[in-house]
């Protein structure tokens, strides 16, 4: 059967606007489409592909757990989610874990739980849950009402209550907010989909202050810097504050579908047999690759990798940027890298993709002024060389039409 783009708009639900190209085979960071063009990856799977594309030993979990077991459902548990939930309790502050499908799945969890916590600890009037101006914790209907981009959340009638948001880095607006009625803050320790937008260090700080103060719960959604993403395993252990409650998705499977909420035992106590499930979580096959990508990403030598490499973009774009002046910034952390437009290409991120993608160079946005990179963890210096000079070759073509 022959299909193409033009198949999507037959039999495909309208609510995303792919490519024209069809991938059908990846390698590291090379990606080859229907008619065998190679193109450079430098969007990882939207922050997923940690490893790149069929990374040999991810490959080989996949097949051993797939001729032994593929799913069984919560009734019964299994040994690679067992292993998997080991090794995350044995890598991070956390005691106990769930698993989820997805970055949302796990956000959701962590959000039900939260008002669980309160309510069982303290009372109905405990409520509020405050999370942050152009943040995105995924699209079930609570989390992206936690989310703050009205552009995800609006349209579709009424939404769950008590969630207040205020701007991130703001501490006299969220001191505002604050109080004994707040149940949860919950925040991403870098705003992914919001442009790339680091936290400063004291706003963390006194949030997690705040919160003690409060008996608020803080949530970190790690689902786009989790797994080696900023050249930490996770992000909270580069900023010296530890969340309640964190939730891990994207690169956790390095491409196969899995989310998880980590939190302490005292917290996940309230999450008692029958309060809340997924028929899929914990899944074996999802357990099994992520397992080999967790044992992969955490060690020293691929989190210095991360940190070499993003030396490597920074450098090499600061070139760029130098002969044609198209960003006031380069901002991000690791490999999740975003290039600011400045005053002169304002709202043009989506053309900088499109001159890529043309250049046979994927990459991201986050926002209309933000290009985006969040490739694979390992990607080799000659691909991130060949990329960057695709991207100058699209940046020269954009400039040169202004
Ligand atoms: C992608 C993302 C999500 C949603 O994950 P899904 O797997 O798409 O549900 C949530 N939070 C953050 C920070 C993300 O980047």
């Amino acid at each position: 059967m022959k299909v193409t783009r033009a198949t999507f708009d037959e039999v495909m639900v309208p609510n995303y606007n792919p490519a024209g190209m069809i991938p059908v085979k990846g390698e590291g960071s090379r990606v080859w489409d229907q008619d065998g063009a190679e193109y450079i990856d430098f969007a990882g799977g939207i922050a997923v592909n940690v490893l790149g594309h069929c990374h040999p030993e991810l490959v080989n979990a996949l097949n051993e757990q797939g001729s032994k077991l593929w799913h069984l459902s919560n009734v019964f548990t299994n040994e690679p989610a067992l292993r998997l939930a080991s090794k995350l309790t044995e890598a991070t502050f956390a005691e106990r874990v769930y698993f989820a499908n997805s970055g949302a799945e796990a956000n959701e969890a962590a959000l039900k739980l939260a008002r669980r916590y309160a309510l069982e600890n303290f009372g109905e009037h405990k409520s509020q849950i405050i999370a942050f101006n152009k943040g995105f914790h995924g699209r079930t209907f609570f989390t992206v009402t936690v989310g703050g981009q009205a552009a995800y959340s609006d349209g579709f009638g009424p939404k769950p209550g008590a969630v207040d948001h205020c701007d991130y880095n703001d501490l006299a607006a969220f001191e505002a907010l604050i109080s004994d009625n707040t149940c949860a803050v919950m925040m991403e320790p870098l705003q992914g989909e919001g442009g790339i937008i680091s936290p400063e260090p004291e706003f963390v700080a006194r949030v997690r202050e705040l919160c003690n103060q409060h008996n608020a719960l803080l949530i970190f959604d790690e689902v786009q810097t989790g797994v080696g993403r900023t050249g930490h395993l996770y992000a909270y252990m580069g900023l010296e504050v530890t969340p309640d409650i964190l939730t891990s998705a994207k690169a956790l499977g390095g491409g196969f579908p899995i989310g998880a909420m980590l939190t302490t035992a005292k917290i996940a106590e309230h999450l008692k047999p029958g309060t809340h499930g997924s028929t899929y979580g914990g899944n074996p096959l999802a357990c099994a690759v992520a397992e080999r990508a967790l044992d992969i990403v955490n060690n020293p030598e691929v989190l210095e990798g991360v940190v070499k490499k993003e030396q490597m973009f920074r450098d090499y774009l600061a070139e760029i940027n130098n002969k044609y002046k198209v960003f006031s910034e380069i901002r991000g952390k690791g490999l999740l890298l975003g290039c600011v437009l400045n005053d002169d290409y304002q709202g043009r991120a989506r053309d900088f993709l499109v001159a890529s993608a043309d250049e046979h160079l994927m990459c991201l946005v986050a926002g209309t002024n933000v290009v985006r990179f969040a490739p694979s963890l390992i990607i080799p210096e000659e691909d991130i060389k060949e990329g960057l000079v695709r991207f100058e070759r699209a940046i020269a073509s954009i400039v040169n039409q202004k």
